[in-house]
């Protein structure tokens, strides 16, 4: 896409959110020509889900941008990512949270972590099912992390045109968020992140209290893989 295109798409995005939801732009498979026409229009928030992709990225674009990891993050990929990422959206084990931990600490900083849902119906897509993330905080091991912290939660809806579907499980993740909340941090301001809603269905998921949305297609197209 040309880069007036890509500015003229964040604008337009931008002029449609309410106050307080953060919009991602998800750059993955975009190329850095891309990324720089979003910054050029004040995009600081990005999105990437290989490390080693996010790797050559930033060390190669503007220092300021906040990188966000939501793709599955394997454990040898931590290391690469560990000194600058600013939100891992997608642990989906307590293994993979101690593995973060270990590296932010070798990094001396604390990394941000949402604890990503599995909400859809389809079998394929990562996450913890809302019966594993409780399990996951009752157990208690994560209180003694003390180089993550843990945010909120990242989900994704199930590939249907059906609303009333995407609605149901964008309704499920909220009451998820609020259970653990008022159970688990209640004196935890900062847990206070649902990153949920993609090009096709952020609408409903801002409905729904979605306080980061992940948009790709609709700021940079489809990518050309
Ligand atoms: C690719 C991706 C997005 C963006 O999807 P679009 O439909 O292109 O907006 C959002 N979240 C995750 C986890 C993704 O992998």
């Amino acid at each position: 896409m040309k880069p007036e295109t890509i500015a003229n798409n964040i604008r337009k995005l931008r002029a449609t959110l309410p106050d307080g939801v953060t919009l991602i732009a998800v750059s993955k498979y975009h190329p850095a020509e891309a990324i720089e026409a979003a910054y050029a229009a004040g995009q600081r928030d990005f999105g990437e889900s290989k490390a080693q992709d996010l790797r050559v990225k930033q060390q190669q674009l503007p220092q300021d941008i906040r990188w966000h990891f939501i793709g599955h993050l394997q454990s040898n990929k931590i290391k690469y990512i560990a000194p600058y990422i600013h939100l891992i959206h997608s642990i989906d084990s307590l293994r993979l949270l101690q593995e973060v931990n270990k590296h932010a600490a070798k990094a001396e900083r604390v990394i941000p972590c949402l604890l990503q849902i599995h909400i859809a119906q389809e079998e394929t897509k990562f996450g913890l099912t809302p019966q594993e993330c409780r399990a996951l905080l009752d157990e208690g091991t994560w209180h003694t992390l003390h180089n993550i912290q843990l945010r909120g939660i990242m989900c994704m809806s199930s590939n249907t045109d059906d609303t009333s579907q995407i609605e149901k499980e964008f309704a499920t993740a909220r009451a998820l968020f609020d259970e653990i909340r008022s159970k688990h941090f209640s004196n935890a301001p900062h847990f206070n992140i649902i990153s949920a809603g993609m090009s096709d269905d952020y609408p409903l998921a801002i409905a729904a209290g979605s306080t980061h949305i992940r948009i790709g297609s609709t700021i940079f197209g489809e990518p050309e893989i």
